[in-house]
Protein backbone atom coordinates (compact mmCIF):
# COMPACT_ATOMS: atom_id res chain seq x y z
CA UNK A 1 0.00 0.00 0.00
CA UNK A 2 1.21 3.59 -0.92
CA UNK A 3 2.18 6.33 2.12
CA UNK A 4 -0.56 8.42 3.12
CA UNK A 5 0.36 11.76 1.81
CA UNK A 6 1.37 13.76 5.11
CA UNK A 7 1.70 16.90 3.65
CA UNK A 8 -2.05 17.86 2.71
CA UNK A 9 -3.54 19.27 5.68
CA UNK A 10 -7.07 19.49 7.30
CA UNK A 11 -7.36 23.12 7.74
CA UNK A 12 -10.78 24.22 9.97
CA UNK A 13 -12.35 27.70 8.76
CA UNK A 14 -12.51 29.79 12.47
CA UNK A 15 -15.79 31.95 12.01
CA UNK A 16 -16.91 33.40 14.71
CA UNK A 17 -16.85 37.19 15.96
CA UNK A 18 -14.39 37.53 18.28
CA UNK A 19 -11.04 36.18 19.16
CA UNK A 20 -12.11 34.51 22.06
CA UNK A 21 -14.84 32.18 19.92
CA UNK A 22 -12.04 31.87 17.68
CA UNK A 23 -9.87 30.45 20.51
CA UNK A 24 -12.56 28.08 21.60
CA UNK A 25 -13.35 27.27 17.37
CA UNK A 26 -9.53 26.69 17.62
CA UNK A 27 -9.54 24.14 20.20
CA UNK A 28 -12.58 22.33 19.29
CA UNK A 29 -11.11 21.82 15.45
CA UNK A 30 -7.66 20.54 17.25
CA UNK A 31 -9.77 18.05 19.00
CA UNK A 32 -11.58 16.47 16.04
CA UNK A 33 -8.39 16.26 14.18
CA UNK A 34 -7.50 19.69 12.59
CA UNK A 35 -4.37 20.10 11.20
CA UNK A 36 -4.38 23.62 10.82
CA UNK A 37 -7.10 26.99 11.24
CA UNK A 38 -7.83 29.32 8.60
CA UNK A 39 -8.32 32.57 11.36
CA UNK A 40 -10.93 34.36 9.40
CA UNK A 41 -10.03 38.00 10.34
CA UNK A 42 -12.89 39.45 8.18
CA UNK A 43 -15.35 37.50 10.30
CA UNK A 44 -14.08 39.50 13.20
CA UNK A 45 -16.96 42.37 14.43
CA UNK A 46 -13.85 44.36 16.34
CA UNK A 47 -10.57 44.79 15.02
CA UNK A 48 -8.56 43.47 17.58
CA UNK A 49 -5.53 45.43 18.78
CA UNK A 50 -1.91 44.04 17.55
CA UNK A 51 -1.16 42.32 20.88
CA UNK A 52 -4.25 40.73 21.37
CA UNK A 53 -4.06 39.10 17.44
CA UNK A 54 0.01 38.49 18.24
CA UNK A 55 -0.87 36.36 21.62
CA UNK A 56 -4.06 35.00 20.11
CA UNK A 57 -1.28 33.47 17.14
CA UNK A 58 1.41 32.73 19.54
CA UNK A 59 -0.76 30.52 21.67
CA UNK A 60 -2.40 28.46 18.83
CA UNK A 61 -1.52 24.64 19.14
CA UNK A 62 -2.36 24.48 15.41
CA UNK A 63 -0.66 26.19 12.09
CA UNK A 64 -2.61 29.22 11.18
CA UNK A 65 -3.74 30.81 7.75
CA UNK A 66 -4.65 34.14 8.38
CA UNK A 67 -7.51 35.61 6.02
CA UNK A 68 -9.14 38.77 5.15
CA UNK A 69 -11.17 38.09 2.81
CA UNK A 70 -12.76 41.98 1.01
CA UNK A 71 -16.38 42.00 0.51
CA UNK A 72 -15.50 41.71 -3.62
CA UNK A 73 -14.13 38.45 -3.01
CA UNK A 74 -17.16 36.72 -1.45
CA UNK A 75 -15.51 37.97 2.35
CA UNK A 76 -16.74 39.98 5.12
CA UNK A 77 -13.96 42.76 5.15
CA UNK A 78 -15.54 46.19 4.11
CA UNK A 79 -12.87 48.81 4.96
CA UNK A 80 -10.15 50.49 3.35
CA UNK A 81 -7.74 48.29 1.04
CA UNK A 82 -4.65 49.49 2.66
CA UNK A 83 -6.08 48.52 6.24
CA UNK A 84 -6.81 45.16 4.89
CA UNK A 85 -3.46 44.61 3.57
CA UNK A 86 -1.65 46.04 6.83
CA UNK A 87 -4.02 44.04 9.25
CA UNK A 88 -2.78 41.05 7.16
CA UNK A 89 1.18 42.28 7.16
CA UNK A 90 0.62 42.30 10.86
CA UNK A 91 -0.65 38.69 11.41
CA UNK A 92 2.36 37.57 8.64
CA UNK A 93 4.75 39.12 11.96
CA UNK A 94 2.80 37.80 14.68
CA UNK A 95 3.52 34.44 13.38
CA UNK A 96 0.44 33.11 11.01
CA UNK A 97 2.26 30.34 9.23
CA UNK A 98 0.35 31.62 6.41
CA UNK A 99 -1.57 34.74 5.09
CA UNK A 100 -4.02 34.24 2.31
CA UNK A 101 -3.54 36.71 -0.12
CA UNK A 102 -5.77 37.52 -3.39
CA UNK A 103 -4.81 37.41 -6.55
CA UNK A 104 -5.99 41.19 -7.85
CA UNK A 105 -4.07 42.47 -5.35
CA UNK A 106 -1.26 44.48 -7.73
CA UNK A 107 2.11 42.40 -7.12
CA UNK A 108 4.08 45.77 -5.46
CA UNK A 109 1.25 46.01 -3.04
CA UNK A 110 0.79 42.36 -1.72
CA UNK A 111 2.14 42.24 2.10
CA UNK A 112 5.45 40.19 1.94
CA UNK A 113 5.45 36.33 4.17
CA UNK A 114 4.86 32.75 3.25
CA UNK A 115 1.69 33.89 1.34
CA UNK A 116 -1.13 31.55 -0.29
CA UNK A 117 -2.13 33.40 -3.60
CA UNK A 118 -5.48 32.70 -4.18
CA UNK A 119 -8.31 33.06 -6.74
CA UNK A 120 -12.17 32.69 -6.21
CA UNK A 121 -14.90 32.43 -8.93
CA UNK A 122 -18.58 32.22 -7.17
CA UNK A 123 -20.63 31.99 -10.67
CA UNK A 124 -18.62 29.55 -12.86
CA UNK A 125 -15.57 27.85 -13.66
CA UNK A 126 -12.73 30.06 -15.30
CA UNK A 127 -11.93 28.76 -18.51
CA UNK A 128 -8.55 29.64 -18.83
CA UNK A 129 -7.64 27.38 -15.68
CA UNK A 130 -4.03 25.91 -16.61
CA UNK A 131 -3.04 29.81 -17.63
CA UNK A 132 -4.40 30.90 -14.37
CA UNK A 133 -2.33 28.51 -12.38
CA UNK A 134 0.67 29.22 -14.42
CA UNK A 135 0.51 32.36 -13.81
CA UNK A 136 -0.26 31.96 -10.26
CA UNK A 137 2.97 30.08 -10.18
CA UNK A 138 4.97 32.97 -11.78
CA UNK A 139 4.33 35.23 -8.61
CA UNK A 140 5.49 35.18 -5.69
CA UNK A 141 3.48 33.47 -3.47
CA UNK A 142 4.83 30.02 -1.86
CA UNK A 143 1.11 28.33 -2.31
CA UNK A 144 -1.65 28.99 -5.12
CA UNK A 145 -5.32 28.58 -4.06
CA UNK A 146 -8.04 28.32 -7.06
CA UNK A 147 -11.38 27.68 -6.02
CA UNK A 148 -14.82 28.27 -7.95
CA UNK A 149 -18.24 27.23 -8.43
CA UNK A 150 -18.82 23.98 -9.38
CA UNK A 151 -22.14 22.87 -11.32
CA UNK A 152 -20.95 19.27 -12.35
CA UNK A 153 -18.50 16.98 -10.32
CA UNK A 154 -16.77 16.70 -13.30
CA UNK A 155 -15.64 20.61 -12.19
CA UNK A 156 -13.92 18.32 -9.51
CA UNK A 157 -12.18 16.50 -11.97
CA UNK A 158 -10.50 19.83 -13.40
CA UNK A 159 -9.27 20.95 -10.12
CA UNK A 160 -7.15 17.19 -9.73
CA UNK A 161 -5.67 18.03 -13.63
CA UNK A 162 -4.39 21.63 -11.63
CA UNK A 163 -3.06 19.39 -8.84
CA UNK A 164 -1.44 16.72 -11.22
CA UNK A 165 0.00 20.06 -13.27
CA UNK A 166 1.09 22.09 -10.23
CA UNK A 167 4.83 22.94 -9.93
CA UNK A 168 4.02 24.71 -6.26
CA UNK A 169 1.97 23.43 -3.18
CA UNK A 170 -1.54 24.16 -4.57
CA UNK A 171 -5.15 23.90 -3.67
CA UNK A 172 -8.07 23.53 -6.12
CA UNK A 173 -11.37 23.64 -5.17
CA UNK A 174 -14.92 23.40 -6.75
CA UNK A 175 -17.05 24.69 -4.09
CA UNK A 176 -20.96 23.61 -3.92
CA UNK A 177 -22.19 20.36 -3.40
CA UNK A 178 -21.48 19.62 -6.68
CA UNK A 179 -17.69 20.01 -6.28
CA UNK A 180 -17.83 17.93 -2.94
CA UNK A 181 -15.48 15.32 -4.72
CA UNK A 182 -12.61 17.79 -4.73
CA UNK A 183 -12.49 18.38 -1.13
CA UNK A 184 -12.68 14.88 0.24
CA UNK A 185 -10.32 13.09 -2.62
CA UNK A 186 -7.66 16.17 -2.09
CA UNK A 187 -5.39 14.14 -0.37
CA UNK A 188 -5.18 11.50 -2.82
CA UNK A 189 -4.01 13.66 -5.62
CA UNK A 190 -1.32 15.34 -3.15
CA UNK A 191 -3.31 19.00 -2.44
CA UNK A 192 -1.81 21.11 0.05
CA UNK A 193 -5.07 21.23 1.92
CA UNK A 194 -8.39 20.50 1.78
CA UNK A 195 -11.15 23.03 4.20
CA UNK A 196 -13.46 21.28 6.98
CA UNK A 197 -15.86 22.70 9.06
CA UNK A 198 -16.48 22.35 12.88
CA UNK A 199 -20.17 22.12 12.15
CA UNK A 200 -22.55 22.39 9.02
CA UNK A 201 -23.35 26.05 10.67
CA UNK A 202 -19.49 27.70 11.12
CA UNK A 203 -18.46 26.72 6.93
CA UNK A 204 -17.17 29.26 5.73
CA UNK A 205 -17.90 27.77 1.77
CA UNK A 206 -20.45 26.14 0.30
CA UNK A 207 -19.88 22.03 -0.19
CA UNK A 208 -17.31 21.68 2.58
CA UNK A 209 -17.75 18.75 4.85
CA UNK A 210 -17.41 19.11 8.53
CA UNK A 211 -14.45 17.66 10.80
CA UNK A 212 -16.72 14.98 11.63
CA UNK A 213 -17.59 13.72 8.68
CA UNK A 214 -14.27 14.03 6.77
CA UNK A 215 -12.41 12.26 8.86
CA UNK A 216 -15.02 9.72 10.14
CA UNK A 217 -17.31 8.73 7.15
CA UNK A 218 -14.67 9.63 4.37
CA UNK A 219 -11.80 8.11 6.51
CA UNK A 220 -9.41 11.09 5.25
CA UNK A 221 -6.41 9.35 6.93
CA UNK A 222 -6.57 6.74 4.93
CA UNK A 223 -6.83 8.49 1.85
CA UNK A 224 -3.64 7.48 -0.26
CA UNK A 225 -2.08 8.57 -3.45
CA UNK A 226 -3.66 4.83 -4.77
CA UNK A 227 -6.85 5.01 -3.12
CA UNK A 228 -9.53 3.81 -5.47
CA UNK A 229 -12.86 5.88 -5.93
CA UNK A 230 -16.33 5.09 -5.73
CA UNK A 231 -19.59 7.09 -5.68
CA UNK A 232 -23.27 7.32 -6.04
CA UNK A 233 -24.66 9.73 -8.56
CA UNK A 234 -27.83 11.60 -8.03
CA UNK A 235 -29.88 14.47 -7.58
CA UNK A 236 -30.57 15.13 -5.10
CA UNK A 237 -27.70 12.82 -2.78
CA UNK A 238 -27.31 14.25 0.55
CA UNK A 239 -29.79 11.76 1.66
CA UNK A 240 -28.03 8.79 0.46
CA UNK A 241 -26.82 6.23 3.01
CA UNK A 242 -25.00 4.61 0.48
CA UNK A 243 -21.56 6.55 1.61
CA UNK A 244 -22.15 5.93 5.21
CA UNK A 245 -22.41 1.97 4.28
CA UNK A 246 -19.86 1.57 1.50
CA UNK A 247 -17.13 3.55 3.17
CA UNK A 248 -17.99 1.23 6.56
CA UNK A 249 -17.62 -1.30 4.27
CA UNK A 250 -14.34 -0.27 2.39
CA UNK A 251 -13.18 0.03 5.86
CA UNK A 252 -14.41 -3.45 7.37
CA UNK A 253 -12.46 -5.01 5.00
CA UNK A 254 -9.29 -2.72 4.56
CA UNK A 255 -9.85 -1.94 1.23
CA UNK A 256 -7.67 1.47 -0.07
CA UNK A 257 -10.98 2.83 -1.45
CA UNK A 258 -12.87 6.18 -1.00
CA UNK A 259 -16.48 6.47 -1.31
CA UNK A 260 -18.16 9.98 -1.88
CA UNK A 261 -21.72 11.52 -2.79
CA UNK A 262 -21.64 13.01 -6.62
CA UNK A 263 -24.42 15.14 -7.29
CA UNK A 264 -25.47 15.46 -10.94
CA UNK A 265 -28.41 17.54 -12.26
CA UNK A 266 -30.89 15.91 -13.74
CA UNK A 267 -30.10 15.53 -17.66
CA UNK A 268 -28.52 13.01 -19.45
CA UNK A 269 -26.05 15.31 -20.66
CA UNK A 270 -24.87 16.29 -17.04
CA UNK A 271 -24.57 13.02 -16.17
CA UNK A 272 -22.79 12.00 -19.58
CA UNK A 273 -20.23 15.02 -18.81
CA UNK A 274 -19.31 13.26 -15.73
CA UNK A 275 -18.69 9.86 -17.01
CA UNK A 276 -16.78 11.04 -20.54
CA UNK A 277 -14.42 13.25 -17.32
CA UNK A 278 -13.64 9.45 -15.53
CA UNK A 279 -12.98 7.43 -17.84
CA UNK A 280 -10.89 9.74 -19.98
CA UNK A 281 -8.93 10.11 -16.80
CA UNK A 282 -7.31 6.40 -15.83
CA UNK A 283 -5.68 7.97 -13.09
CA UNK A 284 -7.95 8.43 -11.11
CA UNK A 285 -8.52 5.03 -10.47
CA UNK A 286 -12.15 5.10 -10.48
CA UNK A 287 -13.87 1.68 -10.16
CA UNK A 288 -17.81 1.77 -9.14
CA UNK A 289 -20.58 3.92 -8.94
CA UNK A 290 -24.10 3.50 -7.88
CA UNK A 291 -26.57 5.45 -9.61
CA UNK A 292 -30.13 6.53 -7.83
CA UNK A 293 -32.44 8.73 -8.82
CA UNK A 294 -33.51 10.42 -11.19
CA UNK A 295 -30.25 8.59 -13.46
CA UNK A 296 -30.97 5.10 -13.36
CA UNK A 297 -32.45 5.48 -17.41
CA UNK A 298 -29.19 7.66 -18.37
CA UNK A 299 -26.87 5.48 -16.84
CA UNK A 300 -28.14 2.74 -19.23
CA UNK A 301 -28.55 4.83 -22.03
CA UNK A 302 -25.09 5.39 -21.54
CA UNK A 303 -23.68 2.55 -21.38
CA UNK A 304 -25.62 0.93 -23.69
CA UNK A 305 -27.54 -2.27 -23.71
CA UNK A 306 -25.20 -4.15 -25.08
CA UNK A 307 -22.98 -3.74 -21.33
CA UNK A 308 -25.81 -4.58 -19.47
CA UNK A 309 -27.34 -8.15 -18.41
CA UNK A 310 -30.48 -9.32 -19.75
CA UNK A 311 -32.62 -8.36 -16.67
CA UNK A 312 -31.40 -5.13 -16.63
CA UNK A 313 -32.30 -4.33 -19.97
CA UNK A 314 -35.64 -5.59 -19.11
CA UNK A 315 -36.11 -3.45 -15.91
CA UNK A 316 -34.84 -0.62 -18.14
CA UNK A 317 -32.56 1.66 -15.17
CA UNK A 318 -29.34 0.40 -14.04
CA UNK A 319 -28.29 1.45 -10.47
CA UNK A 320 -24.63 0.02 -10.38
CA UNK A 321 -21.31 1.24 -13.27
CA UNK A 322 -18.38 -0.98 -13.12
CA UNK A 323 -15.39 0.37 -14.50
CA UNK A 324 -12.07 -0.82 -15.70
CA UNK A 325 -8.81 0.91 -15.97
CA UNK A 326 -9.25 0.82 -19.78
CA UNK A 327 -12.03 2.40 -20.04
CA UNK A 328 -14.79 -0.20 -20.48
CA UNK A 329 -17.73 0.24 -18.42
CA UNK A 330 -20.71 -2.01 -17.77
CA UNK A 331 -24.23 -1.64 -15.92
CA UNK A 332 -26.40 -3.90 -13.89
CA UNK A 333 -29.18 -3.52 -11.76
CA UNK A 334 -29.13 -4.76 -8.32
CA UNK A 335 -32.27 -4.04 -6.82
CA UNK A 336 -33.76 -6.38 -8.19
CA UNK A 337 -31.38 -9.37 -7.10
CA UNK A 338 -31.98 -7.83 -3.23
CA UNK A 339 -35.19 -8.11 -3.24
CA UNK A 340 -35.26 -11.26 -4.90
CA UNK A 341 -32.54 -12.60 -2.18
CA UNK A 342 -34.62 -10.71 0.44
CA UNK A 343 -37.95 -12.27 -0.53
CA UNK A 344 -36.22 -15.81 -1.03
CA UNK A 345 -34.81 -16.05 2.39
CA UNK A 346 -37.96 -14.52 4.52
CA UNK A 347 -39.87 -17.91 2.58
CA UNK A 348 -36.86 -20.39 2.96
CA UNK A 349 -37.47 -20.89 -0.88
CA UNK A 350 -35.05 -20.98 -3.86
CA UNK A 351 -35.64 -19.26 -6.85
CA UNK A 352 -36.93 -21.79 -8.70
CA UNK A 353 -40.03 -21.92 -6.32
CA UNK A 354 -40.86 -18.30 -7.09
CA UNK A 355 -42.35 -19.88 -10.52
CA UNK A 356 -46.09 -19.88 -10.56
CA UNK A 357 -45.93 -17.90 -7.16
CA UNK A 358 -49.56 -15.77 -6.95
CA UNK A 359 -47.53 -12.10 -6.08
CA UNK A 360 -49.40 -8.44 -5.59
CA UNK A 361 -47.59 -5.35 -6.23
CA UNK A 362 -48.62 -2.10 -4.99
CA UNK A 363 -47.38 0.33 -7.51
CA UNK A 364 -45.97 0.89 -10.98
CA UNK A 365 -42.98 3.08 -10.53
CA UNK A 366 -39.30 2.30 -10.90
CA UNK A 367 -39.05 -0.02 -8.30
CA UNK A 368 -42.06 -1.59 -9.20
CA UNK A 369 -40.60 -2.30 -12.32
CA UNK A 370 -37.47 -3.83 -11.15
CA UNK A 371 -39.58 -6.18 -9.14
CA UNK A 372 -41.72 -7.17 -11.80
CA UNK A 373 -39.23 -7.75 -14.30
CA UNK A 374 -37.37 -9.94 -11.50
CA UNK A 375 -40.56 -12.03 -10.43
CA UNK A 376 -41.99 -12.76 -13.90
CA UNK A 377 -38.06 -13.66 -15.02
CA UNK A 378 -38.40 -16.23 -11.88
CA UNK A 379 -42.29 -17.42 -13.39
CA UNK A 380 -43.92 -15.17 -10.60
CA UNK A 381 -47.95 -14.70 -11.41
CA UNK A 382 -47.58 -10.97 -11.05
CA UNK A 383 -50.92 -8.77 -10.54
CA UNK A 384 -50.34 -4.95 -10.27
CA UNK A 385 -51.92 -2.48 -8.12
CA UNK A 386 -51.83 0.97 -8.57
CA UNK A 387 -53.27 4.19 -8.18
CA UNK A 388 -53.19 5.09 -11.83
CA UNK A 389 -54.39 2.23 -13.27
CA UNK A 390 -53.60 3.01 -16.61
CA UNK A 391 -50.31 3.34 -15.50
CA UNK A 392 -49.88 -0.53 -14.19
CA UNK A 393 -51.70 -1.96 -17.40
CA UNK A 394 -48.89 -0.56 -19.23
CA UNK A 395 -46.50 -2.32 -17.11
CA UNK A 396 -47.93 -5.46 -16.96
CA UNK A 397 -48.60 -5.61 -20.49
CA UNK A 398 -44.83 -5.37 -20.75
CA UNK A 399 -43.97 -8.17 -18.67
CA UNK A 400 -47.24 -10.48 -19.66
CA UNK A 401 -48.81 -9.82 -16.04
CA UNK A 402 -52.31 -8.88 -14.60
CA UNK A 403 -53.37 -4.93 -13.19
CA UNK A 404 -55.78 -4.02 -11.25
CA UNK A 405 -57.22 -1.14 -9.00
CA UNK A 406 -55.62 -0.38 -5.48
CA UNK A 407 -58.92 -1.25 -4.28
CA UNK A 408 -59.09 -4.90 -5.74
CA UNK A 409 -56.07 -5.60 -2.88
CA UNK A 410 -58.29 -7.21 -0.52
CA UNK A 411 -59.67 -9.96 -2.65
CA UNK A 412 -56.60 -10.78 -4.15
CA UNK A 413 -55.33 -14.19 -3.71
CA UNK A 414 -51.43 -13.56 -3.59
CA UNK A 415 -49.63 -15.00 -1.50
CA UNK A 416 -46.74 -12.38 -1.46
CA UNK A 417 -47.47 -8.80 -1.15
CA UNK A 418 -44.88 -6.37 -2.01
CA UNK A 419 -45.69 -2.33 -1.61
CA UNK A 420 -43.96 -0.36 -4.00
CA UNK A 421 -45.32 2.68 -3.97
CA UNK A 422 -44.14 5.90 -1.85
CA UNK A 423 -47.08 5.74 0.81
CA UNK A 424 -45.88 5.21 4.73
CA UNK A 425 -42.39 6.78 3.77
CA UNK A 426 -41.02 9.36 6.14
CA UNK A 427 -42.88 11.91 6.94
CA UNK A 428 -45.94 10.68 6.19
CA UNK A 429 -45.15 7.51 8.35
CA UNK A 430 -48.68 6.58 9.19
CA UNK A 431 -50.15 6.09 6.01
CA UNK A 432 -50.41 3.10 4.59
CA UNK A 433 -51.21 2.28 0.95
CA UNK A 434 -54.39 -0.90 2.45
CA UNK A 435 -56.51 -1.69 5.21
CA UNK A 436 -55.86 -5.49 5.28
CA UNK A 437 -53.92 -8.12 4.63
CA UNK A 438 -55.55 -10.49 2.07
CA UNK A 439 -56.27 -13.87 3.57
CA UNK A 440 -53.38 -15.97 2.02
CA UNK A 441 -50.84 -13.59 2.13
CA UNK A 442 -48.10 -15.20 3.94
CA UNK A 443 -45.07 -12.65 3.39
CA UNK A 444 -45.38 -9.18 3.19
CA UNK A 445 -42.13 -6.94 1.87
CA UNK A 446 -41.81 -3.30 2.01
CA UNK A 447 -39.46 -1.53 -0.05
CA UNK A 448 -40.16 1.44 1.80
CA UNK A 449 -36.88 1.53 4.29
CA UNK A 450 -37.45 4.73 5.90
CA UNK A 451 -39.16 4.13 8.50
CA UNK A 452 -37.91 0.44 8.74
CA UNK A 453 -41.03 -0.75 10.58
CA UNK A 454 -43.87 1.22 8.37
CA UNK A 455 -47.16 1.54 8.89
CA UNK A 456 -48.28 -2.06 6.59
CA UNK A 457 -44.83 -3.62 8.55
CA UNK A 458 -46.60 -3.37 11.57
CA UNK A 459 -50.11 -4.64 10.97
CA UNK A 460 -48.80 -7.47 8.96
CA UNK A 461 -46.66 -8.68 11.97
CA UNK A 462 -49.94 -8.24 13.93
CA UNK A 463 -51.84 -10.40 11.54
CA UNK A 464 -48.57 -13.59 12.00
CA UNK A 465 -47.37 -12.95 8.88
CA UNK A 466 -43.98 -12.73 8.03
CA UNK A 467 -42.54 -9.57 6.97
CA UNK A 468 -39.12 -8.24 4.74
CA UNK A 469 -38.09 -4.80 4.81
CA UNK A 470 -36.99 -2.10 2.92
CA UNK A 471 -33.62 -2.21 4.96
CA UNK A 472 -33.00 -5.80 3.81
CA UNK A 473 -33.73 -4.75 0.31
CA UNK A 474 -31.27 -1.82 0.65
CA UNK A 475 -28.18 -3.42 2.49
CA UNK A 476 -28.66 -6.25 -0.34
CA UNK A 477 -28.45 -3.74 -3.37
CA UNK A 478 -25.36 -2.09 -1.89
CA UNK A 479 -23.72 -5.45 -0.80
CA UNK A 480 -24.33 -6.63 -4.19
CA UNK A 481 -22.45 -3.92 -5.57
CA UNK A 482 -19.85 -3.89 -3.19
CA UNK A 483 -18.75 -7.50 -4.19
CA UNK A 484 -19.52 -6.78 -8.16
CA UNK A 485 -16.48 -4.16 -7.28
CA UNK A 486 -14.52 -5.74 -4.88
CA UNK A 487 -15.13 -9.39 -5.56
CA UNK A 488 -14.91 -9.63 -2.24
CA UNK A 489 -17.66 -11.14 0.27
CA UNK A 490 -19.60 -7.48 1.78
CA UNK A 491 -19.81 -7.18 5.44
CA UNK A 492 -23.93 -7.43 5.84
CA UNK A 493 -24.15 -6.90 9.05
CA UNK A 494 -21.76 -3.89 9.53
CA UNK A 495 -23.77 -2.10 6.36
CA UNK A 496 -27.06 -2.87 8.13
CA UNK A 497 -26.26 -1.36 11.12
CA UNK A 498 -24.84 2.02 9.65
CA UNK A 499 -28.25 2.35 7.70
CA UNK A 500 -30.08 1.62 11.58
CA UNK A 501 -27.97 4.27 13.19
CA UNK A 502 -28.38 6.43 10.59
CA UNK A 503 -32.14 6.44 10.32
CA UNK A 504 -32.19 6.64 14.39
CA UNK A 505 -30.10 10.02 14.08
CA UNK A 506 -31.67 11.33 10.82
CA UNK A 507 -35.39 12.08 10.17
CA UNK A 508 -33.43 12.22 6.78
CA UNK A 509 -35.30 10.93 3.63
P1 LIG B 1 -41.94 6.20 -8.24
O1 LIG B 1 -41.38 5.73 -9.54
O2 LIG B 1 -42.14 7.64 -8.02
O3 LIG B 1 -43.37 5.46 -8.03
C1 LIG B 1 -44.17 5.78 -6.94
C2 LIG B 1 -45.38 4.84 -6.90
O4 LIG B 1 -46.11 5.17 -5.72
C3 LIG B 1 -46.35 5.00 -8.06
O5 LIG B 1 -46.90 3.74 -8.39
C4 LIG B 1 -47.42 5.92 -7.47
O6 LIG B 1 -48.71 5.74 -8.06
C5 LIG B 1 -47.47 5.42 -6.05
N1 LIG B 1 -48.01 6.44 -5.16
C6 LIG B 1 -47.41 7.59 -4.79
N2 LIG B 1 -48.22 8.28 -3.95
C7 LIG B 1 -49.35 7.52 -3.78
C8 LIG B 1 -50.53 7.68 -3.02
N3 LIG B 1 -50.72 8.75 -2.25
N4 LIG B 1 -51.46 6.70 -3.07
C9 LIG B 1 -51.27 5.61 -3.83
N5 LIG B 1 -50.18 5.41 -4.58
C10 LIG B 1 -49.22 6.35 -4.56
O7 LIG B 1 -41.06 5.68 -7.02
P2 LIG B 1 -40.05 4.44 -6.98
O8 LIG B 1 -38.71 4.87 -7.42
O9 LIG B 1 -40.68 3.28 -7.65
O10 LIG B 1 -39.91 4.21 -5.40
C11 LIG B 1 -41.01 3.66 -4.66
C12 LIG B 1 -40.58 3.35 -3.24
O11 LIG B 1 -39.52 2.41 -3.24
C13 LIG B 1 -40.04 4.56 -2.48
O12 LIG B 1 -40.97 4.85 -1.48
C14 LIG B 1 -38.73 4.13 -1.85
O13 LIG B 1 -38.76 4.30 -0.45
C15 LIG B 1 -38.66 2.67 -2.14
N6 LIG B 1 -37.27 2.29 -2.53
C16 LIG B 1 -36.63 1.37 -1.76
C17 LIG B 1 -35.34 0.97 -2.07
C18 LIG B 1 -34.65 -0.03 -1.20
O14 LIG B 1 -33.50 -0.39 -1.49
N7 LIG B 1 -35.28 -0.50 -0.16
C19 LIG B 1 -34.70 1.49 -3.19
C20 LIG B 1 -35.38 2.42 -3.97
C21 LIG B 1 -36.67 2.81 -3.62
P3 LIG B 1 -49.17 6.56 -9.38
O15 LIG B 1 -48.63 5.79 -10.55
O16 LIG B 1 -50.64 6.59 -9.28
O17 LIG B 1 -48.53 7.92 -9.27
Amino acid sequence: MTSPVPETLLICPLTASDLAGMRDQMHRAADAGADAVELRLDFLTHTPSPEDLQTWIRQAPLKVLATCRPQRQGGHYEGEESDRLAFLAHASRAGADWIDVESDVPEPQRPQGHTILSFHDFQQRPGDLADLLQQMEDSTGKVCKIAFAADNPQDALVCFDLLRRARKPTLALAMGESGQLSRLAARKFGAFGTFASLDAASGSAPGQPTLEAIRSLYRWKDVTASTQLYGVIGCPVGHSMSPAIHNAALAQTALDGLYVPLRIENSAEHFARFLDGVRERPWLDWRGLSVTLPHKEHALAYVGEANCDELTRKIGAVNTLTLQPDGEIRGTNTDYAAAIESLCKTMEIGKSDLSALPCALLGAGGVARALLAALTHYGAEVTLYNRTLRRAEALAEEFGAHAAPLADVPSSQAQVLINCTSVGMHPDIEACPIDTIPPDTRVVFDTIYNPVQTRLLTMARAAGRRIVTGVDMFVEQGAAQFEIWTGLQAPREIMRNVILENLDQTSGD
